[in-house]
């Protein structure tokens, strides 16, 4: 049987099994939408491993260009959506770090635009897409 993508493409360290697995979860549901695959899909073609480091001691989550991304599932974030703030989901969060790795792409309203509202949108169900009323670039009012 041919391995997923996630298990083609990413590593996962760290010391909790339990989050560790709520990661790979969260891979899963990320590689099911479109945009996620897509990432994935790059990230194989560049015929390395990206690495993400599960644990506790992130205050947050972060991801540097090419890896490692740093995520801690028992960090939760709000963020602002149409219909208001909302939690964000661990997926969208390992999705949108996801999207900062394998693309590159570090500067918040760019990423959000680029990876993290298409997978949110592309979720089954889908989830809101994050808006930016603040962002003061010529994009809108969606970032
Ligand atoms: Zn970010």
């Amino acid at each position: 049987m041919q391995r997923s993508l996630v298990d083609r493409t990413i590593t996962i360290d760290g010391t909790n099994e339990a989050d560790m697995a709520k990661v790979r979860e969260a891979l899963k549901l990320v590689e099911a939408t479109p945009r996620g695959r897509e990432l994935l899909e790059m990230q194989l073609a560049t015929g390395k491993m990206l690495e993400i480091k599960v644990g506790d001691m992130y205050v947050g989550n972060s991801a540097y260009a090419g890896g490692p991304m740093h995520i801690n599932p028992n960090y939760r974030e709000q963020i602002l959506t149409a219909d208001g703030p909302i939690w964000a989901s661990f997926e969208r969060i390992v999705g949108h770090e996801l999207g900062h790795a394998v693309t590159g792409v570090m500067y918040e309203p760019h990423n959000i635009a680029l990876n993290e509202n298409p997978i949110a949108s592309q979720f089954n169900p889908p989830q809101p897409e994050r808006t930016r009323p603040w962002c003061g670039l010529p994009c809108g009012n969606k970032w």
